[in-house]
């Protein structure tokens, strides 16, 4: 039996481990992966028990993927620049090697729904360990500029400083542009209801809004964007699928078909200007 988890805190909500019994299945795998609510300041003491009990690794989750950075005797080198992890993988010596596959997870799933930034204006909403796992990935697709804007400017300003591209900057809320023609929302203000303090005039009706965050009715913030006449509306139930089926195969060297989980979850568009036909 290989024994997975996902820690995190709160976590009860995580749908993680029907995710990773679907992969298994795919492979004849039996695994055991439990869903870990781990107190603050006991991050440590978990990884150090999971390691001992001879676990294959396990999941990182909020709030605590920057912190386990500190844990690891290993980061992979794609993501060293992140500043972030999601996945750990233990040696059978007990060595510790952390991996981000949000970012590859983020954008396979804009793939699946046709989404390009390439040439495009972006504005990412959020610069907390979401964002930073993202922003490389989002950049590297060279979009004409990417607008980072946060509640907390600060945290915009050292985000955008991290990259070299000029095209990528902090702003404020007077100073977002009208209509980027893609959004994506990297803030947890959906986690407590609410929609991020923003300008409607960002949205316009060729706008394609994403959301990291997702619920089956449609997360606050997509709500938001389709009253104000989106094209698109998309959550990221597909990146929780996406990004797991990367972190499969860092455990089991094998990488899982996605496309009749994300039918089963039911993760599909809030609106689509295209009507939109599941696999
Ligand atoms: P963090 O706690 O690291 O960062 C939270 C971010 O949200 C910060 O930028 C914070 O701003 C902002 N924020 C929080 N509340 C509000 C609010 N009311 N209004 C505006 N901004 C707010 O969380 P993560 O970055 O790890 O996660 C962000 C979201 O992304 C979560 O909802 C998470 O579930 C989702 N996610 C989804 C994944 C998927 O696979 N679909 C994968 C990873 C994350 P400030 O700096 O001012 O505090």
């Amino acid at each position: 039996m290989n024994r997975l988890a996902v820690l995190g805190h709160p976590i009860a909500h995580s749908r993680s481990p029907e995710i990773h019994q679907d992969f298994a299945q795919q492979f004849g795998y039996s695994i055991d992966y439990q869903k870990i609510d781990v107190s603050p300041g006991r991050l440590g003491d978990q990884v150090s028990e999971l390691v001992r009990s001879g676990a294959l690794g396990c999941n990182i989750t909020v709030p605590y993927k920057s912190e386990v950075v500190a844990l690891c005797d290993h980061i992979a080198p794609e993501a060293q620049a992140f500043g972030v992890l999601n996945t750990l993988k233990f040696s059978d010596l007990g060595s510790v090697t952390g991996y981000n596959t949000d970012s590859a997870g983020f954008m396979a799933d804009l793939l699946h729904y046709g989404i390009s930034v390439t040439g495009k204006r972006v504005l990412l909403v959020g610069a907390g360990g979401a964002a930073q796992g993202i922003i490389d990935a989002l950049a590297q697709q060279a979009p004409s500029v990417i607008h980072i804007w946060n509640r907390s400017p600060e945290r915009a300003i050292a985000l955008a400083g991290r990259l070299t591209q000029t095209s990528v900057s902090a702003k404020i809320a007077d100073d977002l542009d009208p209509g980027y023609e893609v959004i994506v929302n990297a803030s947890a203000a959906g986690l407590s209801d609410q929609v991020p303090d923003l300008p409607a005039s960002i949205i316009k009706n060729h706008t394609q809004c994403y959301d990291l965050s997702y619920r089956q009715d449609g997360t606050p913030f997509l709500h938001w964007c389709d009253n104000l006449g989106a094209a698109m509306c998309v959550d990221g139930l597909g990146m929780l699928i996406e990004q797991a089926a990367f972190a499969f195969e860092i455990w089991f060297g094998e990488m899982p078909n996605t496309q009749k989980l994300r039918a089963r979850f039911d993760a599909r568009p809030l609106k689509t200007a295209s009507p939109w036909r599941p696999e």
